[in-house]
């Protein structure tokens, strides 16, 4: 297939016609949430304009157009990713997905002695559970650490992987450094060993085809709204024998087939973990988001955003006195830097003010900013649906700032 007309396709994203501080935005702030297409929208506005209903209770008309848009959504959902959507639970996002194994899958089987192997570039969502769960069940936690460029250190990695180790939790791609991990090999390793794996995936799914099958790992989490998706919408998935292992994690309606004061008979996963209405609006919205990213071609996204990130990368090179962080072949489109002499919050807000959104701070990444020996960094994460002269507006922006940093 022929790649998109990238300028059209921007034209889907009505944000991005907006002014900040009466400057034309550029929108550089992605991995932390995108933008949501015309398509997106209009689907969560379809949805409350003529079909509000809740879903698997009703037998009304409504109902009935509610409950086959939401489990349409996961069937989209799960082609998408190569897995069964009898193996999806939907969920708010990764933060919520990583707990659920957390709390329905670790805590029940860990125990004094055990080990958490968690990689040095977690996001806090793939770190502060195992640490909950090694707190209630005396497990430690042991770090995977990575290279000075910020990639996994692999034969540290399976040195690492020593019997006491039950669970490995890795990001597959960095929110920080945009590295991509070879989660493939590494959920070999682990499964050799008998290791179970989490891969965090809020971060590749947006940005290339990802087949869950193939990366043959036991869990992986996303999250909607870093894919043209919703707020409040993500996803577990899980192999079918973890989820019928795994006691319910919240208990409530929905995920019942019969409840007496004697005791509840639980749906079968995922509905399982599905307690209460979920975000019916937002799931519809995420059928949708995939159908949009479906019909750019996530081969042609993932070529778009390393164009874009050639160019960016060259860009910045030629800035003196930037320290880029994350400098490994296989990145993603995220950029996290420093200038010398000067504060990472001063110069986000300073580049703010000239319509330029990007994040600084420590990205939900305390440890991995301790490697480096930094307190904060600014991250500048690119879309597809941005473009080459937003790039030399950035930088137009960014040498400014920096003269009047001094
Ligand atoms: N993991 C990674 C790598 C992320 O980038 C994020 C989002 N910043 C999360 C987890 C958490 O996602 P959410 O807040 O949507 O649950």
């Amino acid at each position: 297939a022929v790649a998109p007309d990238w300028d059209r396709v921007r034209l889907d994203f009505p944000l991005l016609m907006r002014e900040v501080h009466g400057k034309p935005l550029v929108y550089f702030d992605n991995a932390n949430t995108g933008q949501k297409p015309v398509q997106v929208i209009g689907a969560v506005d379809e949805y409350y304009r003529r079909y509000n209903a809740n879903v698997s209770r009703a037998v009304h008309a409504l109902g009935t157009e509610a409950t086959d848009a939401y489990e349409g959504a996961r069937t989209k959902l799960a082609r998408f990713l190569n897995v069964r959507a009898s193996e999806l639970v939907l969920c708010s996002g990764t933060t919520f997905a990583i707990n659920l194994v957390a709390y329905s899958w670790a805590l029940p089987r860990l125990k004094a002695g055990d080990v958490i192997l968690v990689s040095r570039m977690e996001h806090h969502a793939n770190i502060v559970p195992w640490q909950l769960v090694a707190q209630r069940t005396g497990a430690t936690i042991r770090v995977a650490e990575i290279t000075p460029e910020g990639a996994l250190d692999l034969d540290a990695l399976r040195k690492a992987m020593t019997p006491e180790v039950k669970l490995l939790a890795v990001a597959h791609v960095s929110n920080v450094l945009g590295t991509v991990n070879p989660v493939r090999e590494i959920c070999r390793e682990a499964r050799k060993r008998g290791i179970i794996t989490v891969v965090d995936g809020s971060q590749a799914v947006p940005h290339r085809k990802v087949d869950i099958a193939a990366i043959g790992c036991d869990f992986y989490a996303i999250t909607g709204h870093k894919m043209c998706g919703p707020t409040g919408t993500g996803a577990l998935w899980a192999k079918r024998e973890h989820l019928d292992a795994m006691p319910p994690f919240l208990g409530g309606g929905e995920m019942i087939k019969e409840v007496s004061f004697e005791g509840t008979v639980f749906s079968d996963a995922p509905h399982k973990f599905e307690a209460g209405t979920p975000n019916i609006a937002g799931f519809i919205g995420l059928g949708v988001a995939v159908d949009y990213l479906e019909s750019l071609g996530l081969e042609h996204v993932e070529a778009r955003e390393g164009e874009l990130l050639a160019h960016f990368t060259e860009e910045l090179g030629k800035i003196d006195g930037l320290r880029m962080f994350g400098t490994t072949p296989d990145k993603a489109a995220v950029v996290s830097f420093l200038i010398e002499g000067a504060h990472a919050h001063d110069l986000a807000t300073l580049l703010d003010l000239e319509g330029v959104a990007i994040r600084s701070g420590q990205h939900c990444a305390h440890p991995l900013l301790q490697y480096y020996g930094v307190a904060a960094t600014c991250r500048a994460s690119l879309a597809f649906y941005n473009t080459h002269a937003e790039i030399e507006r950035f930088i137009a922006a960014l040498n400014k700032v920096r003269k009047l940093l001094g």
